[in-house]
Formats: C-alpha cells, sequence, structure tokens
C-alpha cells in the first residue's frame, strides 16, 4: 500500500514555514497549519460517510480551499476534481453527471452557476459551513488503505479538441510529476512561485504548485490574473520561479511594471502549454532574465522536458530533453521511429503519464498504446537530442499535397512589428484540399494591409506556406488557461479564393 502521509511527514519536518500565501490577502499558512487544516477536513469528509475512491468536487477560483480540498482527498483516497468556474452550466451539468461526485464545494462568488445543479450534498467554501470543518478533531482514522493505483485526481481537459475527458492521475502519477519536477527543475525549500494559473487546470495545480509544497518551498496564489498585479508579486513576495501561459507573459511584457523591474529573486521564467511567440523569449533576455520553454499536458503529469541552463542560449525554441523518470519518442505516421530533425508524432512514457480517461475506455485505448501515451503533438529531435514542438498532429495544413506546420508560419508573422497575436489554421477548398488561412489581431491603433503580409511571409517563408487569406479580428479568442482557442475559429467559409 501507499502509506506516504508527506504532508504530515513535511509538516514534522518544518513546520513553522510558511507554506501558502494568498496574494490577495496576504493571509499565510504553515505546513503544520496546512496539515491541520486537511486533517480536520478528512475528518469531516468521513464524518459524512465518504469513502476512498468518492469524488469530490471543488468549483472555485484559487483559493485556499483547493490545498485544503486536495490534500484531504489525498489523505482518504477520495478523488480531487477541481472544475473551472467559467464554464456554462451546461457544461458543468456534462462533468458532474460524469464524474457523479459524493460533493460539491463551492465559492460562494459562483453560487449562480452551480445553483440549480446542486442535487448532492453540498459544502460552501468561504462561508460558515466551510469554517465548521476546523472545529472537527485534528486526528482521524482512514480505514482504507490506499494503493499508489488509487485516483487522486480528475482533471478535466479544457475541450480545445471536443467534450471535456477526465483525465485519471494516480497518487503514483502525481508523485512522479512532483519528483521528476524538483529533481529536474532543481527545486528546493527555498523556492518560492506565484500560482495565477488556476488550480483546475494541470498546470496551476501538478507544475509547480504540488511539487514546491513537497520540497517545502512556498506558494503564492492569486485568484485573477493581472500583469501588473504579477508583476508587483514576482518582486514583492521574493518569487524565484513562475510559470505562465504565452498569453499572460505577452501582457506581462508589455506593462511599464515589468520595464522598470529588475526581478531580483527570480531564477527563472517558464513557458508552457502553447506554442511560445519568439518576442516573448527577447523581452526576457534583453533583461537578462532566465526565460524556459516547458511542454506538457495533463495527461502526462503535466511536465516532461528539462533543460540544462548551460544550454537555454544556444538551444532557442526547444523544450529540452526528457526528464529523468520520462521515455520519450517520436514516430511516424507507420510505427517506426523518426530520424533525427524528422517531425514526428511525441510519444511519451513513465510513472507520470495519466491511468485512464474517466468512465472513457475506447478513448483510453487510444491514447495510451502498450504503457505509451500518444500526445497527439509533432515534434522533432536534433542530433544532440533536444526536442522541439511543431505543432498538433490535427492542426497540421496539407494544402496542394504540402504540409504545412502553422506553428512555422505563426512565428514569422509574430515578428512583424504590427502583429500583436497570429492563429494560423487550415480551411478545406475544393482546390487546395485545404488553404494556409491566418487570424490576425493588430497591435492597438496599427493598421495592416493584407499585401504587406503576404510580402513579408514571401521573404521568410516557402510559397506554398503563405497564407492565402489573412482575417483581421480586434483579440483571438481564448480557452479558459488563455490559450488561443483555434476551434473556434474552424469551420469558417472562406470565398473569393481560386
Ligand atoms: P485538449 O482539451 O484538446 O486536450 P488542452 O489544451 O485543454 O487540449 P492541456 O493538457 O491543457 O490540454 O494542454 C496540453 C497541450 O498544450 C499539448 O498537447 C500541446 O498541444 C500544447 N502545449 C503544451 N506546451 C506546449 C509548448 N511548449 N509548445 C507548444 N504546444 C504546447
Amino acid at each position: 500500500s501507499w502509506e506516504i502521509d508527506w504532508l504530515k511527514n513535511r509538516a514534522g519536518i518544518t513546520p513553522n514555514r510558511i507554506a501558502v500565501v494568498d496574494g490577495d490577502t496576504k493571509e499565510c499558512w504553515t505546513y503544520a497549519q496546512l496539515n491541520d487544516r486537511a486533517n480536520q477536513l478528512a475528518a469531516y469528509f468521513l464524518s459524512l460517510g465518504i469513502q476512498k475512491g468518492d469524488r469530490i468536487v471543488l468549483v472555485s477560483p484559487n483559493h485556499i480551499s483547493y490545498f485544503d480540498l486536495y490534500f484531504a482527498c489525498e489523505k482518504i483516497g477520495a478523488i480531487f476534481v477541481p472544475l473551472n468556474w467559467r464554464l456554462s452550466n451546461a457544461e458543468i451539468q456534462y462533468i458532474i453527471r460524469d464524474c457523479l461526485p459524493s460533493l460539491i464545494a463551492y465559492h460562494s462568488d459562483v453560487k449562480e452557476l452551480i445553483g440549480n445543479i446542486v442535487a448532492f450534498s453540498t459544502l460552501k467554501v468561504d462561508s460558515q459551513s466551510y469554517a465548521e470543518h476546523l472545529l472537527f478533531e485534528k486526528e482521524f482514522q482512514c480505514t482504507h488503505p490506499i494503493q499508489k493505483e488509487d485516483p487522486l485526481a480528475i482533471i478535466y481537459t479544457g475541450g480545445t479538441t471536443g467534450n471535456p475527458k477526465g483525465v485519471v492521475l494516480t497518487h503514483q502519477s502525481i508523485f512522479c510529476n512532483s519528483t521528476n519536477t524538483i529533481l529536474s527543475w532543481n527545486l528546493n525549500g527555498n523556492d518560492t512561485t506565484l500560482t495565477v494559473l488556476p488550480m483546475f487546470h494541470t498546470g496551476g495545480l501538478f507544475s509547480l504548485t504540488i511539487p514546491l509544497l513537497q520540497i517545502g518551498g512556498k506558494v503564492v496564489f492569486t485568484s485573477k490574473f493581472d500583469p501588473e498585479k504579477t508583476v508587483d508579486l514576482l518582486n514583492g513576495e521574493l518569487c524565484t520561479i513562475v510559470l505562465l501561459v504565452p498569453t499572460m507573459h505577452h501582457m506581462v511584457i508589455e506593462t511599464s511594471a515589468f520595464q522598470h523591474s529588475e526581478f531580483p529573486s527570480m531564477h527563472t521564467f517558464l513557458s508552457g502549454g502553447a506554442p511560445c511567440p519568439h518576442v516573448i523569449y527577447q523581452a526576457y533576455e534583453q533583461k537578462g532574465l532566465t526565460f524556459k520553454e516547458g511542454y506538457g499536458l495533463t495527461e502526462a503529469g503535466p511536465n516532461n522536458f528539462y533543460m540544462d541552463p548551460s544550454d537555454v542560449s544556444n538551444k532557442k525554441g526547444s523544450v529540452g530533453k526528457p526528464m529523468l523518470f520520462n521515455e520519450a519518442l517520436l514516430i511516424n505516421d507507420d510505427g517506426t521511429e523518426a530520424d533525427p530533425d524528422e517531425v514526428g508524432e511525441l510519444l511519451i512514457k513513465g510513472y507520470h503519464v495519466f491511468d485512464h480517461y474517466w468512465n472513457n475506455p475506447e478513448q483510453t485505448k487510444a491514447t495510451k498504446v502498450k504503457g505509451w501515451l500518444h500526445t497527439g503533438d509533432l515534434a522533432k529531435k536534433d542530433k544532440d537530442g533536444y526536442f522541439y514542438i511543431v505543432g498538433r498532429k490535427k492542426d497540421m495544413i496539407i494544402t496542394g499535397g504540402e504540409n504545412v506546420y502553422p506553428l512555422e508560419v505563426e512565428h514569422v508573422l509574430a515578428e512583424h512589428k504590427y502583429v500583436s497575436e497570429v492563429a494560423v489554421v487550415g480551411v478545406s477548398h475544393d482546390k487546395w484540399g485545404e488553404i494556409v488561412v491566418a487570424y490576425i489581431a493588430p497591435k492597438r491603433e496599427n493598421t495592416i494591409y493584407e499585401d504587406e503580409l503576404k510580402a513579408f511571409c514571401q521573404q521568410k517563408l516557402g510559397g506554398y506556406k503563405v497564407p492565402k487569406k489573412f482575417i483581421f479580428v480586434e483579440e483571438l479568442p481564448k480557452t479558459h488557461v488563455g490559450k488561443i482557442d483555434k476551434k473556434q475559429l474552424m469551420g469558417i467559409e472562406i470565398f473569393d479564393l481560386d
């Protein structure tokens, strides 16, 4: 069995060290307090009859309750299911019907969203009933031994590719992601991170937050992303490492606070979750700050690669090499291994990989084959073993029989001085099969013309890669974590093209 109550052990080692800080209210919790709260909540859950394997849903912006509920679940073998509080009522209902929780906890701010769904017992976060659990005993007796294969969390993926799928992560997979991350990224008790990514998302919960607590570091969380405030908190809370998605980085580097700040305590700025435009790299590098790109996905931990500090400058654009306990492979369509510098689908294997999709054996079988997770992402590996993400397999455009990777075109367009955001998609076309179409959000108060962008691309790209059509929009649609949502851009009809 899996009898590692690491939070209890950590609270024994560093009881008075600050573990978590609410960046909005400045309230702090030590490791001992965090452990006591989790024990009390665990005792409360057991008193309600909640058992090992039962699902506990939390719908809330980032809040101390994430820590309380997650650790209480870990202690009694229940399954933590954090949900995006920005989902529609119908989407929440879909997920609730899928995972059938024994209990739904929600922040009072999302009461209306939850209101007509709740046919279950509920625990309200932020209210008197939530505070009541703190009156429970700090000791509890869990009668169900926990196995390493037991699920600890279900994270519903964003649905950028269809209905949300419940990714089941076991105690072992979460522990291995943390161990891998601590060892590969060299995290220690002196590290402090800012968790501004939502904690219902793998990037907010498992990239840095849980690994850092395991090693005795400090987590400052904030409930809402604000670029100026992010800079303030990174400086004011003496943060050392942070992970943001590219859209957030983009907003941060444009603040005047960023321009004026030297970030003396920060050793690493990380970007992940989506392709990162070169301008973001440049903005950090110009200030002499270390900026790295990570690659991850909910089904694999999420952390998978590691970039050695000595290689950051000569392997620009790479996500690095596989972490210590991670195997990565690139395969061609016929299943053979891709050659160096050849694009193939990225497969990942290791204890950190997810167990299965909740209630979805077909999808599990299609995604996890002989232990290998088929990521659906395309990548290439150079002769030194460094990996470069090329894009999603399903996003690849085939135009007139030629393969176009949208990311390559996006990187070129993002370099144009008037382009703020860009997304390149394939649109079906009678003559060409598909055509390359670019959605462009110009920088504020700038006008760009299609001819100008075409000429710009022609200087840098092969003719078939140059978008046949440019569509100008004020802003590109984003997913709940701020990734550009290509699904919303698909399915448009394009006229007037030969
Ligand atoms: P879906 O709902 O379709 O599974 P998602 O974006 O909600 O998509 P996540 O697990 O949050 O799912 O994101 C994982 C995906 O993000 C990866 O499969 C990859 O396509 C993309 N991604 C992550 N890191 C990078 C990176 N550094 N460069 C390019 N793409 C990345």
